[in-house]
Order: structure tokens, then sequence, then C-alpha cells
């Protein structure tokens, strides 16, 4: 048995853009476990657009990766070796175990997920933080009622397609904003969704407009930037944003030029970190899995292959180029 493992390090803090110089690929011993502990290989590797704060020292919401440590991030893996009788070898778990082949854990750090209905890969997109950063922004900060206008950005991505589908199944006239035709043209036909706006074709905010004759009266916020902007021009007296991310302004600060409209208007805007309901989690994947399993929530992954890849897959999710949910396929 090979008794090496293969980690993604953290290398530099990204000036800007991340580069591939930012990280170190490095071969090291595969760890043991202990008492309470099992060993890990890993299968699926997520990527999130939250990695480009863990690589930075800004203050944040948690503290940074330090340079030399395995970057963070969510896993799905099989129990190879247990030492505690919660697990036992061959369970699919999810894990914290980041950008790496193996890894130790305590049995009580990991949760045991089922994978004969839905796809082991799922748990880390439609029934998992994205799918429930979804969930609770839009019931508890978003609060859709019946044919309200609900707009979404980053409309085909791991969040914004589950968000703009429950907001549909809310009764909602739901617009998304995407990046391209192909995203957009799978958002409207796939999705569901009533229109969907290229934010890279020639004015689109005027499309965008016409897309939303009764102005917007919720934004789930993705992306940040002019899409924001150009979102919160035309939004309702007493409508809402929720703040879910900025993906467009993690590379350096952005100055807002619609804010006057949050004033005129009195939109209420609340910024949302998806652990704050950590206590809630099982309720949010009850419903999603009910929703998935019922055919009424589509899901696309966008896959790279090999840990080796994984710095390319989120360089290219931080500019955009996936298409889905990206994930990295480790086994
Ligand atoms: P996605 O799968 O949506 O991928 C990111 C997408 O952002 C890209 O595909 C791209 O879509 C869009 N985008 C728009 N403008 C830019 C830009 N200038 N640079 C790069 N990308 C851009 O990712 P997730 O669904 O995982 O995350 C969506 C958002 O939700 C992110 O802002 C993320 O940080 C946030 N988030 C927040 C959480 C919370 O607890 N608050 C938890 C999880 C995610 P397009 O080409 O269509 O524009």
């Amino acid at each position: 048995m090979n008794a090496t493992n293969r980690q993604v390090l953290l290398a530099s803090r990204p000036e800007g853009a991340v580069t591939r110089a930012n990280f170190r690929i490095a071969d090291a011993p595969r760890p043991t476990p202990q008492e309470g502990e099992v060993l890990v290989r890993n299968e699926w590797l997520s990527l999130d657009p939250y990695m480009r704060g863990r690589m930075s020292d800004a203050k944040s919401y948690v503290p940074p990766v330090q340079i030399g440590e395995v970057m963070v991030g969510q896993t799905v893996g099989r129990v190879v070796e247990s030492r505690d009788a919660r697990l036992q070898a061959g369970d699919r778990v999810l894990t914290q175990l980041g950008w790496q082949l193996y890894g130790v854990a305590k049995a009580g750090a990991l949760v045991k997920i089922d994978a004969t209905r839905i796809p082991a890969s799922y748990y880390l997109g439609v029934v998992g933080m994205p799918g429930m950063t979804a969930w609770f922004g839009l019931n508890e900060i978003g609060k859709p009622r019946r044919d309200e206008t609900f707009v979404v950005s980053a409309a085909s991505g791991a969040v914004g397609s589950v968000a703009g589908q429950l907001a549909k199944l809310a009764g909602c006239r739901v617009v998304g904003i995407a990046g391209g035709r192909e995203k957009c043209d799978y958002v409207e036909r796939e999705l569901g969704f009533d229109a969907c706006i290229d934010h890279k074709a020639g004015d689109w905010q005027t499309a965008l407009r016409e897309a939303c004759p009764g102005g917007i009266d919720i934004d789930f916020e993705n992306v940040g930037g002019g899409v924001l902007d150009a979102v919160l021009r035309i939004m309702n007296p007493f409508s809402r944003v929720i703040v879910c991310g900025l993906v467009a302004e993690y590379n350096g600060p952005y100055a807002h030029a619609g804010l006057r409209s949050v004033l005129v208007n009195r939109i209420r805007m609340q910024g949302m970190i998806v652990f704050d309901w950590k206590d809630r989690y099982h309720e949010a994947v009850a419903a999603l899995r009910r929703h998935v399993e019922a055919g009424e929530l589509k899901y696309r992954e966008s896959i790279v292959q090999g840990l080796d890849n994984a710095p390319q897959g989120l360089i290219d999710l931080l500019a955009g180029r996936n298409f889905g949910k990206q994930l990295v396929k480790l086994a």
C-alpha cells in the first residue's frame, strides 16, 4: 500500500487575483488515526469562492489559512480505517479535511452521509453548504411572498441556481443574472426562471429593467460590484437585499454608486453567513433532499479531475469560468 499523501498548501498570499504561484503541491506521509479518530480517503473536494478570503489575512469572520498549511475545504470521502465505533471502513463522510487525498479526523467531527438515493457529491452542493445558504438566505432574510419579483445573480451557480428555484416554488417571478448566453439559456430553459439577463451583453441594465417591469422586491446578491449597483437602481420601496456574496469584489474594494437607492427606497440590506444557522442545518438538508428527490430542484456540476488541478479550478471559479457547482474529483 502506498503510504504517501498528496496535499495542496498555501504558498503565498494573493495580491489581487489568485495565481498558481500562490499554491504548492507536496507529498507527505499518510497520517495514522489514533483512538477516536478515522482515516479518510477524500473523493470529492468542493471549491468555493470563500476560499479567496481564507487565502488573505484581512480581518474576516474566520481566521485565514497560514502559509505552508493545507488549503481549507470541505470534502466527501470514504473511511479507510476507523478507531471509533461510530464509523466503519467504507462509510461515506462529509469532512473539513481540505485539499489533500487523505486526512485524519475525530469521528465526532464527521457527518455520515447516505449516498443511496442521491450522489455523494450533492452533499457539497445542492444538499450541502451552498444549498443551505440559498435556503436560509431566502426563507430567513428574503421571506418571499407570492407574485413578488425576485432577482438572483450568479444564477447558474451553486447557490444562485437553488435560490432562484426555491423562490419560484414560493410563487415569485424570478429573474436571474448570469455571465453569457449559454448560462442564461440553461437558467431559463432548465431551471425554469422567468428570465435571465446576460451581464456580459451590451446594455444589459436596460434588459434587466425590462425583465422587471414592476421593479424588484428581493435581490439575492451573490456578485456585488456593478451587478449590485444596477439591481439597486430598480429596487422597489421597502424591498430587501440578501447580501450573500460579493465575488466580483473579492480581489479588491469596489466603490458602490447605487447606495443612494438604499436611502431613497428605504431598502433593507442584510448580510448573512450560512453557519449562523448551524443548529438548524438538518431542517434545510431535509427540505432540499425532498425537493431534489421530487425532481423540483435541478442541479449542475462543473468537475475538475485530480488534486493537482485544484488550484486552476479555483482560479477559474473566481473568474466565473465554472458552469455549476465547482468540484474536484479526487478518486
Ligand atoms: P458560483 O457557482 O455561483 O460561482 C461563482 C459565480 O460568480 C461565477 O460562475 C460567475 O457567474 C459569478 N460572477 C459574477 N461576476 C463575477 C466576477 N467579476 N468574477 C468572478 N465571478 C463572477 O459560486 P457559489 O454559488 O459557490 O457562490 C455564489 C456566491 O455566494 C459567492 O459570492 C459566495 O462567496 C457566496 N456564498 C456565501 C455564503 C454565505 O454563507 N454567505 C456561503 C456560500 C457562498 P456568472 O458568469 O454567471 O456571472
